[in-house]
């Protein structure tokens, strides 16, 4: 069987060779089908190529030295910052906080809007799909200021009504902190009129986007939350990267978070002021490199054409569901409507566990467990699942390898 994607065959061979990791073989020679980009996605080779130029050629520290190796590296990294915003339509480089990733965002946010806004008894809403990023930073901040986390409940198929949603907001809600594309399930999450709702109500929003920003086009402006949270390792870049944008005045008022070099204006023993948005978040070296590795990534998917990459993706993983779900034992762990870069499923009379270590040695790179959303697994009653994720570079080939793969393993466990 096969299925049309709205990136052709040609183009699917020329970004997987542009994916070094995907001309792997493993165990005895078996050609690898890597089916865990939601977790990791492989690394691009010009952001292979960003980050060795830069260890080779001008491997100085940023914003502190005049000297002309310094000037390169402070350029490549502050365009970096320059590429991420026109990515996502922020309105200025400024906006883009470099983080360590979408889970270094988001305790950010926690810690400085967080902690300067929330009192005891505020809400901060939740979806029950959410990583564990976008869960423990707001029950950390619940210990310190007495906030209280509300928690929007999912539907039986892992999607997430907006009529039910809606009603989870009360008064005290303060925050709607939400994930976009759950990285368990797969589910998209109809965030737009959430937003809209949380706004016409003062209520400040973010959201964790990890599973997003690699996977459709994000025009912030558009979107109209107030801030979002994303990874690079999960959109091609480099691992130790990210980003949390925030719109030019609210990151404008938020105090600081971590202190040290780079986040100040001045020091004195006396006390010190702060360095404006984005380097008053940015304190002590950052990850130049990563930073340099994720504009490039940020370029390679630019020119595949976001639209294409959704399209493809929604193409894709589509087929991925109906071919698994077609298999004999196989039960799909949610099976929301809108659907996006994951398939998570069990199978009758082998565990998560055993399945994933199985699909291995047929080359196949799947997820087995909770996938940092303990929750969501407890609410479909199940304590993990395999789960097969797809990009860009996601063949019908791959799908072929893993519903061939799937059914042997089950005909020969019993
Ligand atoms: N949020 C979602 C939806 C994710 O999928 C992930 C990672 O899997 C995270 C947050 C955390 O991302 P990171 O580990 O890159 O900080």
């Amino acid at each position: 069987m096969s299925v049309s994607t709205a990136i052709g065959p040609d183009q699917i061979a020329a970004i997987r060779a542009d994916l070094p990791a995907l001309a792997r073989r493993v165990h005895d020679d078996v050609p690898a089908v890597y089916l865990d980009a939601a977790a990791s996605t492989p690394r691009a080779k010009p952001v292979i190529e960003a980050v060795r130029a830069f260890d080779e050629q001008f491997p100085a520290n940023v914003h502190r030295a005049t000297h002309q190796m310094a000037s390169e590296a402070t350029e490549a990294f502050e365009a970096a910052r320059a590429d991420v915003a026109r990515f996502i339509s922020a309105a200025a480089p400024g906006e883009v906080v470099f983080t360590r990733g979408t889970t270094e965002a988001i305790n950010l946010f926690a810690n400085t809007w967080g902690a300067s806004s929330l009192q005891a008894g505020d809400e901060v809403l939740i979806t029950a799909l959410e990583h564990h990023a976008n869960i423990v930073p707001w029950q950390l901040l619940a210990q310190r200021t007495g906030c209280v986390l509300s928690v929007i409940d999912c539907e039986d198929d892992g999607s997430i009504d907006t009529e039910r949603a809606l009603s989870c907001f009360s008064d005290r809600t303060r925050l709607l902190s939400v994930t976009w594309i759950s990285n368990a399930l797969g589910t998209i999450v109809d965030i737009e009129p959430l937003i809209a709702h949380a706004r016409s109500r003062g209520i400040t929003t973010l959201v964790d986007a990890a599973q997003a920003v690699g996977h459709r086009p994000v025009d912030v402006r558009a979107l109209g939350a107030d801030a979002i949270a994303f990874s690079g390792h999960k959109m091609f870049g480099p691992t130790g990267i990210g980003c949390l944008w925030a719109h030019g005045e609210l990151l404008d008022s938020l105090p600081p978070w971590q202190g040290g070099g780079e986040m100040i204006d001045t020091v004195s023993f006396d006390g010190s002021t702060w360095n404006t948005p984005p380097w008053r978040f940015e304190a002590g070296t950052p990850n130049i490199s990563g930073a340099i590795g994720l504009g490039a990534a940020v370029r390679w998917l630019e020119h595949i054409g976001m639209d294409a990459v959704a399209a493809h993706d929604l193409a894709v993983t589509g087929d991925l569901a109906r071919r698994l779900s077609g298999i004999d034992r196989v039960r799909l762990v949610g099976t929301p409507t809108h659907r996006s870069g994951a398939v998570s499923f069990v199978v009758d009379g082998i565990h998560p566990a055993d399945c994933g270590m199985l699909l291995d040695r047929h080359g196949i790179a799947v997820r087995t467990g909770h996938h940092c959303a303990e929750p969501i697994m407890r609410r479909m009653g199940v304590s993990g699942t395999v789960r097969a994720s797809t990009g860009c570079f996601t063949s019908v080939d791959d799908i072929d390898r893993i519903e061939q793969a799937l059914t042997r393993v089950i005909e020969v466990f019993g």
